[in-house]
């Protein structure tokens, strides 16, 4: 999770690095004849397409440490869409295949990346939360936990987004955090700065998957894009979706508030493949931006 605060103290840091961050993404463009739904980043954090041969034959089922990972039908072959930890050590890793009857490895190497480092002095009580809500924070996180693994078989899963809401992106994803001299966990998301009650909408076609309000990301909306790709929107002052409900892109899901562990109104966006918290700007055309 994040906070206007952290964000405010290092907006000239996060101005600088973002424009990195853009040339990077900008160089992983994939040729135009492929037209993607998004790009392509064998890194941790990015997202990895995996041919997995002609499909002509039988669908393939992939799957990335025992997770179901996501096969779609491109240029007459069978691809895996498969989300990269950001705690993934560069190197060789193996999706498992299976077709029919045969099982079989199908190898991908992930590339480094740095990720900028903030480090933050901050009131111990926004770092180490009070002893008292220690079970509830358990519950909720075991709750997120099946939420975050759900799969949905989908036909088709749109997922050229929009950006879910409009204001600038004033905390990128990735960035590691030392609070207070202790390392903690990567920015897992992307935060968007607006006012309370900027409306915040779907960024593409999707099934309301879930809707609460947690102690770290308050009032939350999860959307399910089918094929395990999910989306979650924290900190909402309202929520304006229902469990089960079908929404397209651009209906309304909520408003930017600040409810949670947060100090200032922004929504913080959530992008899961296969499980995994993926770069939501690999899904954002970037004249979009
Ligand atoms: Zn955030």
């Amino acid at each position: 999770m994040s906070d206007m605060d952290l964000s405010r103290r290092f907006f000239r840091f996060i101005f600088v690095t973002g424009w990195v961050t853009l040339a990077a993404a900008t160089g992983q463009v994939s040729a135009a004849k492929e037209v993607p739904p998004f790009r392509e980043s064998r890194v941790p954090g990015g997202v990895a397409w995996i041919d997995l041969g002609p499909s002509t034959n039988l669908k393939p089922n992939a799957t990335l440490d025992a997770s179901r990972v996501w096969v779609l039908e491109r240029d007459g072959r069978w691809v895996a869409i498969s989300g990269i930890a950001l705690a993934t050590t560069p190197g060789a890793y193996q999706l498992q295949v299976t077709q029919g009857s045969e099982t079989r490895a199908v190898a991908f190497v992930v590339k480094a990346k740095s990720y900028p480092v903030q480090t933050l002095k901050l009131n111990r009580a926004m770092v180490d939360p009070p002893p008292d809500v220690m079970a509830r924070i358990e519950r909720e996180s075991a709750h997120l936990k099946t939420v975050r693994s759900t799969w949905r078989e989908s036909e088709v899963t749109n997922a050229a987004f929009r950006l879910p809401s409009v204001g600038p992106l004033s905390s990128r994803f990735g960035v590691a955090r030392v609070l207070n001299g202790k390392p903690r966990s990567p920015h897992a998301g992307l935060d968007i700065a607006a006012a309370t009650g900027t409306p915040v909408v779907a960024p593409g076609d999707a099934v309301v998957l879930d809707v609460g309000d947690y102690y770290f990301c308050g009032k939350s909306v999860f959307l399910d894009h089918g094929n395990g790709l999910l989306t979650l929107y924290c900190h909402l002052s309202e929520i304006n979706a229902k469990a089960g409900a079908t929404v397209r892109q651009g209906d309304r899901i909520g408003a930017v508030g600040s409810t949670g562990r947060s100090t200032g109104p922004h929504l913080h966006w959530t992008v899961y493949l296969n499980g995994i918290a993926v770069e939501p700007e690999l899904f954002i055309p970037i004249a979009k931006r």
